[in-house]
């Protein structure tokens, strides 16, 4: 039986890859990833060269059925993603769960994650927290959004940058237009910026300048 090795990627600043990811990177008989384009330019960047399988290959088996047949086969391979940690609001869950269902070893590589890089530079409370990934578009986000008013927990989810100011617009009708809250934009790259503040505060704070790229929304729970 090979291993899965879930590594972690840079979420931007190519340097944020620790020795031992490089190094899993480097032993893994394949490294499956979510889009191969964006994988070569890390793997060039260290000047790996390893096969590279795109969880969307493969037509005649699913993705993960082929992987878990590579496993047991004895391949080990390395799943990353385009940015940050798999399986954390990015696709890796489906194939871990099922490579623990049979029986295969599962090593994670620890890394960058959005979330965490993001709650660390926030400044608010970092002893407990919850995280919403991305927030409903449509459906159940009214109701998301109300249910967040008593949460005493800090709150941490992700935001498209088209979306990002509407959200606090509606933040601000739910929780207060006083409570504090930071943005986390563009982290570890080369227009990284963090607001922090009441949400009337960032709210006009935000133009079309720096509505750009990603964001990371961190709110402070309730008092
Ligand atoms: N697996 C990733 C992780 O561990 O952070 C998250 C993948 S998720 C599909 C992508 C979202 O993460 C982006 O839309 C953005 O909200 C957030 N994100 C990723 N990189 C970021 C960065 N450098 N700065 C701010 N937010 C980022």
């Amino acid at each position: 039986m090979g291993t899965l090795f879930i590594v972690a990627t840079p979420i931007g600043n190519l340097q944020d890859i620790t020795l031992r990811a490089l190094e899993t990177i480097k032993n893994a008989d394949l490294v499956a990833c979510e889009d191969t384009r964006q994988t070569i330019k890390l793997l060039n960047h260290y000047g790996i060269k390893k096969p590279l399988i795109s969880y969307h290959q493969h037509s005649k088996l699913t993705r993960i059925d082929y992987l878990i047949q590579e496993l047991k086969n004895g391949r080990s391979i390395a799943v990353v993603t385009d940015a940050g940690t798999p399986g954390i609001s990015d696709p890796g869950t489906v194939l871990i769960s099922k490579a623990i269902e049979e029986g295969i070893k599962v090593v994670p590589i620890p890394g960058p994650s959005a979330v965490i890089t993001a709650l660390s530079a926030s400044g608010l409370r970092t002893d407990e927290f919850i995280y919403l990934g991305f927030l409903p578009r449509k459906k159940g986000r009214k109701t998301m959004l109300e249910s967040l008013a008593q949460e005493k927990r800090t709150i941490v989810f992700y935001e498209s940058p088209y979306r990002v100011v509407k959200t606090l617009e509606e933040l601000k009708i739910v929780l207060g237009e006083d409570r504090n809250i930071v943005i986390a934009r563009e982290l570890t790259k080369m227009f990284e910026e963090i607001i922090r503040g009441k949400i009337k505060e960032v709210i006009t704070k935000l133009t079309p300048q720096n509505t750009k790229g990603e964001f990371v929304v961190v709110v402070e729970g309730e008092r």
